[in-house]
């Protein structure tokens, strides 16, 4: 019997998942007593989670019961950016955010924008009703790159589809490359399991151009120079090469294009490869030397290193490397950046996000598509003829022409672009426009909710129903409402289903209820349904060693070293085809030599440990535990600039200026600063946060942003 069905006692515990944009997915236990949640614990059989959770979201409760937590819709009475709000009716609200939306749509449903990323991952409430609702209404389409999209296409060139080893595997491995991330902040559950390779023996190297909390644990730490990735791949490549540690039958077997990457990687001897990384060639060596010899050889990659300008490429290049060894034939052997693909085929996406409803009201016509890590220039553009029906951003620069009708009205949900979106001093210029009509659902008042016309309550997840994938392991989860919303708070999926009434949408799809959609989430014949809704969580059916014998998800069942014409695969722009390569950084001494005698040290921007992305800056007790903005700063640099520990300093450059504290130590490398991040702006020393430095440049592969391709100097403030 369900243990989590029985009628509620006065202590009773209810089976969730986190939501977060998290790989681990945790299957939590919440803890009820008289209607109120007293503990979030970890479910200590889910085989991921193993009975624990990361510090952020053991303190969900605190989040949750907040005392600035929205609890009834809010009308803006300030000017825009101000947060300045009165409580008004859920009726007065919604009647009047239909009543604008429809007349927006009259014109052009086009100029309405929907706003969303993974505030919540559930497949409720981000992209469930919300889906169904701006399909129907024939809103413009949002093409979510602000995150994953980089690496996750290159996979998809790669390998057919994001799948990789299985996490629990990793504590059987013998060497582990964790590249570009730093899993003590943001994969715990990972850790947890390289921690029992590394105390039975296995060696951990770390490649990142931070010496974070997780190269200090490692054995050895590769202080690479951001965005050289790709390089240092090729650089691996030469020396397997040279020193004939291939595995040449699994090349033979189960890999197209070799001789072509082959070619390349002969051009780039670990010299080479050294002087671009900023490393020594010795590092490359021993490295390649370790990779090739070892087995099982893992590699858990992260999407740190796919944030600049090449990092599709680069992607595809550490993707290549467990297939130059065969590491593949063993299940602690492979590669780790995705498993969002073992989904693919167990999700209902058609029936919870219904892009049929598009034709009800542009029959075979389709709305454009606009590009949220473009979202500073799009807000702030002017109507122009539309170039093509489907894009108005899709190229590796910024926003083309032909964005057809200005953007009149922004819906936000699960997202706090004012924050997060890069060139945030344009972001904000944008949702500060008279003109433009925007709803944010929310927990707080964060950034973006302060620019809104309606702020509307939205639950969090122990008051709803929700479904997860992960795309970290191959298990289904199930999250069930713990509590009652809090305050007057409802779910997004409710909130798009009231909408959807105002409006007129009359298909049964907008009477689902939540708890509906999360049961028809995953389709019976991938996922074990009883299990799932018995027990919380359900493992998909993926092989121990799913690529031992090839058998990638390809037409061919082979990996693509290159892609030749006519043995393509994925709809990707012509930098994802041919021989991958590296290539450098926009902003970089190498591509814009005058842009760095101005601006000589490189800034990247990896999340500050007690927060997620934006989320849970304004908890105070991690806010407290992570103190102030800092900027992490090697001593040499700072030296050079007469900046002394704890200092107010100025970081600019020609997009504007951030303040925040010097943190000086060896976590930085010489020439490369940290921005920790995401700071909520108006927690920030001068109401900014990092990303007023970023840009609005994409990637090669995936249109995705380059945080971590910046240039900046720094003074003192
Ligand atoms: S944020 Fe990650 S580690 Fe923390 S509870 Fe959620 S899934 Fe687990």
């Amino acid at each position: 019997m369900n243990a989590f069905a029985q009628a509620p006692s006065k202590t009773h515990t209810v089976q969730g998942a986190c939501p977060h944009d998290c790989p681990d997915t945790c299957a939590l236990h919440i803890t009820v007593q008289d209607g109120r949640v007293t503990r979030v614990a970890g479910d200590p059989d889910h085989p991921p989670t193993h009975g624990a959770l990361c510090t952020k979201v053991s303190r969900y409760a605190e989040r949750t019961y907040h005392p600035d937590r929205v609890l009834t819709p809010l009308k803006r009475v300030g000017r825009k950016g101000e947060g300045r709000f009165e409580p008004v009716s859920w009726d007065e609200a919604l009647d009047d955010i239909a009543s604008r939306l429809q007349a927006i749509a009259a014109r052009d449903p086009q100029a309405v924008l929907p706003y969303s990323y993974a505030g919540t991952m559930g497949l409720v409430q981000g992209e469930g009703m919300a889906a169904r609702f701006f399909h129907r209404l024939g809103a413009s389409l949002l093409d979510r790159t602000i995150c994953s999209q980089a690496g996750g296409d290159a996979l998809v060139a790669t390998y057919g589809a994001k799948v990789g080893m299985h996490v629990e595997q990793f504590a059987h491995s013998r060497l582990i490359l964790i590249w570009g991330s730093n899993p003590i902040t943001s994969s715990v559950h990972f850790w947890n399991f390289a921690q029992q390779a590394k105390r039975a023996g296995a060696r951990l190297v770390c490649i990142d151009p931070r010496r974070t909390e997780t190269a200090e644990k490692c054995h050895q730490h590769i202080a690479l120079l951001p965005g050289t990735d790709g390089a240092l791949a090729l650089g691996l490549m030469h020396e397997l090469i040279q020193q004939d540690l291939l595995d040449h039958d699994y090349l033979a077997q189960h890999v197209d294009g070799w001789p072509a990457l082959r070619d390349r990687a002969l051009q780039w001897p670990a010299e080479r490869a050294a002087a671009t990384c900023g490393i020594t060639p010795d590092e490359v060596r021993v490295l390649a030397r370790e990779y090739g010899s070892t087995k099982p050889a893992a590699i858990r990659l992260n999407y740190g290193m796919q944030r600049v300008r090449g990092g599709g490429n680069a992607a595809r290049l550490v993707a290549l490397l467990p297939c130059l060894t065969g590491a593949w034939r063993q299940p602690a052997g492979g590669l780790l950046l995705s498993a969002s693909g073992w989904f693919r085929n167990a999700r209902n996406d058609a029936w919870l996000q219904r892009p049929d409803l598009l034709s009800h009201t542009l029959g075979t016509r389709r709305p454009r598509t606009i590009n949220m890590s473009t979202i500073g220039d799009e807000l702030l553009r002017a109507s122009s003829p539309a170039s093509s029906s489907t894009s108005s951003s899709t190229s590796s620069s910024t926003s083309s022409p032909g964005l057809g009708p200005r953007v009149e009205a922004v819906v936000v949900y699960n997202s706090n672009p004012v924050a997060v979106a890069p060139d945030s001093r344009k972001v904000a210029a944008g949702f500060a426009r008279d003109d433009l009509f925007t709803v944010v659902l929310e927990h707080f008042l964060t950034d973006t909710a302060d620019h809104a016309d309606y702020v509307l309550p939205a639950t969090t997840q122990l008051e709803h129903w929700d479904a997860h994938m992960s795309y970290g392991h191959p298990y289904a989860m199930l999250n069930r409402p713990a509590i009652a919303p809090v305050g007057q708070a409802r779910s997004n999926a409710d909130i798009f289903r009231a909408l959807a009434r105002r409006m007129g949408y009359t298909e049964p799809c907008f009477e689902d209820s939540d708890e509906t959609m999360a049961r028809g989430a995953f389709k019976a014949e991938a996922v074990d349904l009883q299990a799932l809704f018995d027990r919380g969580w359900s493992r998909l059916t993926v092989p121990d060693a799913p690529f031992a014998n090839g058998g990638f998800p390809t037409p061919d069942g082979k990996a693509r070293a290159a892609q030749a014409p006519g043995m393509a695969i994925g709809p990707f722009e012509a930098a994802a085809l041919g021989v991958p390569d590296h290539v450098p950084n926009y902003e970089s001494v190498q591509s814009s030599p005058e842009l760095a005698q101005r601006y000589p040290l490189a800034m990247i921007s990896p999340p500050a440990r007690h927060f997620l992305n934006s989320t849970f800056v304004n908890v105070s007790s991690l806010r407290a535990a992570q103190r102030e903005p800092l900027l992490e700063m090697h001593p040499q640099d700072a030296a050079a600039r007469g900046i002394a520990n704890g200092s107010t300093v100025r970081v600019f450059n020609d997009r504007g200026e951030y303040r925040c504290k010097a943190d000086i130590n060896e976590r930085a490398r010489p020439g490369v600063v940290n921005g920790l991040g995401v700071w909520w702006r108006k927690y920030g020393l001068a109401g900014t946060n990092v990303n007023e430095l970023t840009h609005q440049r994409l990637t090669d592969i995936g249109r995705a942003p380059t945080f971590y391709d910046c240039l900046v100097d720094v003074q003192l403030a």
